[in-house]
């Protein structure tokens, strides 16, 4: 049987923390690596943490049809769930966990043919995730209020998932996960 997890919340909410924490916790679930056309960030593996591509490059993945979903999560910049790797993950007969961002998954949860779990991953307040994200320090301060701006619109599409899970205390917000997780993987829908 299919099943999906899709882990999504506002950019800097510790999506990414809490995904290792499941890969860790569940070794039948496995990464599903995004294609991007963003720069690759320094300690970053070209088909580990995303395939890596010019926006010519992706521009064609769109148009051969070989994405289930993709955004222009910023101006000029691509982010896509590949087909093919929904399919090697099947093949290892794991399940995929996706860790994408909150126009994405509730495309997603459209396109599949069948029930996800979805899961939203809440800031406790914009002014925290403000601070997360420039502790980051990987974006300037352009692209910091672009995720901010984008962080508060999303924030409200939190209804259009099967659960909401309040990142404040990483260790609370990592139990709520792995029960519900657990759960899922045992239980048919
Ligand atoms: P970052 O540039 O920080 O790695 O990611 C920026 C945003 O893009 C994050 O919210 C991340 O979850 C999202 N993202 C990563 N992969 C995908 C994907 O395959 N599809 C979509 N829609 N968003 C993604």
């Amino acid at each position: 049987m299919q099943k999906v997890i899709i882990l999504s919340g506002p950019s800097g909410v510790g999506k990414n923390t809490l995904g290792d924490f499941l890969l860790q916790q569940f070794p039948e679930l496995s990464y599903s690596v995004s294609a991007t056309s963003r720069p690759i960030r320094k300690g970053e593996q070209d088909g580990v943490d995303y395939h890596f591509m010019n926006n010519e490059e992706f521009e064609l993945k769109i148009k051969e049809d070989e994405l289930l979903e993709w955004q222009e999560v910023y101006d000029g910049t691509y982010y896509g769930t590949l087909k093919e790797e929904l399919d090697r993950i099947n093949k290892l007969n794991k399940f995929p966990l996706l860790v994408i961002d909150v126009f994405g998954a509730i495309n997603i949860m459209k396109n599949l043919k069948f029930k996800p779990l979805s899961i939203f991953i809440q800031a406790p307040g914009l002014d925290i995730l403000e601070k997360r994200l420039r502790d980051r320090a990987t974006d300037s301060e352009d692209k910091i209020q672009k995720r901010l701006e984008k962080a508060s619109v999303e924030m409200h599409e939190s209804a259009q998932f099967d659960l909401t899970i309040i990142n404040d205390d990483l260790k609370q917000a990592q139990l709520q996960l792995q029960t519900v997780v657990d759960y899922f993987l045992k239980h048919p829908l």
